[in-house]
């Protein structure tokens, strides 16, 4: 039949990796992102879905209807101070290990809303991994936001089921980071 087995052609069927690769192939390689969104922006989130952008491509096309099978959060939209702690509870109730992505000025930092009843920034409320700005962001942007996801993803280890210490600004220099810093700072 010719069936290759191991004793004939040991060396063919062996592939040697590490635990931390295999782990963080298939992890972002099959994102769940939680479906959601807050306002305007989720209307572009909704664009990476067609079939002109088919998020598809890159394994994150899933949405689902419930945090708890849900592994990855695109904040989409305007985050209110009464809409922060119900984001805080959906984020707690998505299993580890998961992921963050701010869309927007909005959920980046309040956008044009500096007021009382606007959250200034998702991350006053969870930690951020990937920040896509802009008013709103083209789907392209997202789409170019996940992968950067996918690229932390890839360094993580066994031992670190979360990215968020080292958040990436898209489109950013690290002189915007340390602008974006300050201003959250004197809004703060
Ligand atoms: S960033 Fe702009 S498009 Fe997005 S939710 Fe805020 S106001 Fe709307």
């Amino acid at each position: 039949m010719g069936v290759n087995t191991t004793t004939e052609q040991p060396e063919a069927n062996v592939l040697t990796t590490t635990y931390d690769k295999i782990f963080n192939w298939a992890r972002r390689s099959a994102l769940w992102p939680m479906q959601f969104g807050l306002a305007c922006c989720a209307i572009e989130m909704m664009a990476v879905l067609d079939p002109r952008h088919d998020m598809s491509r890159f394994g994150a096309e899933v949405f689902r209807a419930t945090p708890r099978q849900s592994d990855l959060m695109i904040v989409a939209g305007t985050v209110t101070e009464k809409m922060a702690p119900i984001v805080r509870r959906l984020w707690d109730q998505m299993p580890e290990p998961k992921w963050a992505l701010a869309m927007g000025a909005c959920a980046t930092c309040g956008g044009p809303y500096r007021t009382y009843a606007v959250t200034q920034g998702v991350d006053r409320v969870i930690p951020v991994d990937v920040y896509v700005p802009g008013c709103p962001p083209r789907p392209e942007a997202l789409m170019w936001g996940l992968l950067h996801l996918q690229r932390k993803i890839d360094r993580m280890t066994r031992g670190r089921v979360t990215t968020s210490s080292e958040p990436v600004v898209i489109g950013a220099t690290s002189a915007d980071v340390a602008n974006m810093a300050r201003v959250k700072e004197a809004r703060s």
